[in-house]
């Protein structure tokens, strides 16, 4: 089944200007901008800026550019937020929800940087 791809969705309209985002990092194929609703103290969401679903959507058909270019976001905005465990940071948690399951809200696949506390368990059971 092909992937179908949204573009009312409201990370389409962020990329396209249409609603302003609070932004932290903007590369050739990818954007960075705070949770609007953050779980953390720090929360970074980092999306391609190609018309992708889900994860397994951008990791088998996107370009090899688009690819290199949003891990090194990703990687970037964690350098950028002094989260590196491996430099001196207490650590982080990366998450892309995906489909139901997943319990995807946006259809435009965003990875969650989230930070600046201790984040528990990594699954609860719905209702825990
Ligand atoms: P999910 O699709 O469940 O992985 O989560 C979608 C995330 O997008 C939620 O954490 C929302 O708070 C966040 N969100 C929704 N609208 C906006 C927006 N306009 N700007 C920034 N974050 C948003």
């Amino acid at each position: 089944m092909a992937y179908t791809y949204d573009t009312n969705n409201i990370f389409a309209k962020i990329l396209r200007g249409e609603i302003p985002c609070n932004k932290v990092l903007e590369t050739e194929h990818s954007l960075a901008f705070h949770d609007v609703r953050p779980q953390a103290p720090a929360h970074i969401l980092v999306i391609p800026k190609g018309p992708f679903v889900t994860f397994d959507h951008f990791a088998l058909e996107a370009s090899d550019a688009e690819r290199a270019d949003f891990v090194a976001a990703i990687g970037t905005v964690c350098r950028d937020l002094g989260i590196q465990p491996g430099e001196g940071g207490a650590g982080y948690r990366v998450i892309a929800n995906s489909g139901d399951h997943g319990v995807q809200e946006v259809m435009h696949l965003h990875v969650h940087i989230l930070a600046g506390r201790m984040l528990g368990r990594m699954l609860a059971k719905p209702g825990e």
